[in-house]
């Protein structure tokens, strides 16, 4: 057999040597060693804001972990048995949609009409598709709406009535607006209507706020009154599947007291919800047009996938840029390769996740 020549067999090593390197670099940023990679992970939200214990009482703050752990448990149940990320998203959203607790679905808060609007988005990492819906009244699951724009419409994002019809053609069930009454979010609206009064100029409602008071504190938007006190509860999931596909959802009622048909973060790809397996999925909460105008979802994702940063650091980042702007909220993020965080500016934000040891955790305040 003839002998290779020196010369050449030393640039094939110098080749593959290269080549390994540049494996290595492409990888940089997964400092987590392959044998400690969960081989599913899902990471779940529901809402940041003015959360605090002291305003809390045992019963109210059972009740959120409670149904936190139950849509962590469904979510978990999906990826377990090998199913898709997408559907652990969707199937984690749905519990948090048909509780009264949080501000999507059921809970949704009020327009200053006294209706409901909802908006939700959802995004595959495997192949970059997106759904999105914005202002539905009818629809008792926006989240799943959203899902269908993304696998039954040529479409990312339809709006109202428009979004509507599609439901109907497609066979969802459309439910009547009183179907999204609660006592609560009805007090909240009347609450923020008085202050508004007093203030002679709009208070809305954006993110968190504590149970059952809050303050009201103008920051950022001279031209209006963001009140801390009278919301929370916008949801979302990111998932990692055993296929090692990624997926993020938001769902959300918006603010109490939003007029002229305002839209959030929630339902803009980019914006509340980004899933690329190039770099991470995230899932918003917050004061919404600052994590527009700062693209949050999106920008974390590019943190992570160009510069190499750590969820965590990537996170922290974006929440520095919307705190100066005069933002508050929180995120949830998740790599391919399992590793994940839960950054925040407010004073709480319902959280938690599960692995594959099936031990799930929620937390609530700073911890
Ligand atoms: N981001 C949501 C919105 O602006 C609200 C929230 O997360 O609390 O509509």
């Amino acid at each position: 057999m003839p002998m290779p020549h020196p010369r050449r067999s030393a640039a094939l090593l110098a080749g593959a040597l290269l080549l390994q390197g540049s494996a290595l670099a492409v990888n940089a940023h997964a400092q987590q060693p392959a044998a400690e990679r969960p081989s599913f992970f899902l990471v779940v939200h529901g809402g940041a804001g003015t959360i605090r214990k002291a305003d809390m009482t045992p019963e109210q703050e059972k009740a959120y972990r409670e149904t936190m752990t139950r849509a962590i448990q469904a979510g978990y149940a999906v990826l377990q048995r090998g199913g898709a990320s997408l559907d652990a998203v969707t199937a984690a959203i749905n519990v948090l949609e048909d509780s009264p607790l949080f501000n999507a679905g059921k809970g949704a808060v009020f327009t200053n009409a006294g209706t409901n609007e909802l908006d939700a988005s959802i995004m595959d990492g495997a192949t970059l598709k997106a759904g999105a819906v914005a202002g539905v009244k009818h629809i008792k699951n926006p989240i799943d709406l959203a899902r269908a724009v993304m696998d039954r419409s040529p479409h990312v994002m339809l709006v109202g009535e428009g979004a509507e019809a599609f439901a109907k053609q497609i066979g969802m069930p459309l439910v009547d607006q009183k179907y999204f009454f609660t006592q609560r979010r009805w007090d909240q609206l009347q609450q923020l209507k008085a202050e508004e009064k007093k203030a002679g100029k709009p208070v809305i409602g954006l993110v968190g706020g504590s149970e059952p008071t809050g303050t009201t504190q103008p920051r950022g938007d001279e031209a209006l009154i963001y009140d801390d006190g009278a919301r929370h509860g916008t949801v979302g999931a990111v998932a990692l599947d055993q296929a090692g596909n990624l997926a993020a959802g938001t769902s959300t009622g918006g603010m109490s007291n939003k007029r002229w048909g305002r839209v959030g973060d929630s339902p803009i790809i980019g914006a509340g919800t980004y899933a690329d397996n190039a770099s991470c999925a995230v899932s918003a909460t917050g004061d919404g047009e600052y994590f527009i105008r700062t693209t949050a979802a999106r920008d974390i994702c590019a943190r992570i996938q160009y510069l190499g940063k750590d969820p965590e650091t990537a996170g922290r980042e974006v929440l520095d840029r919307i705190g100066k702007l005069g933002g508050e909220g929180g995120v949830i993020i998740l790599t391919r390769d399992g590793r994940f965080a839960t950054p925040f500016n407010s004073e709480g934000m319902y959280r938690g996740w599960v692995g594959p040891d099936g031990k799930v955790t929620v937390q609530i305040y700073k911890e």
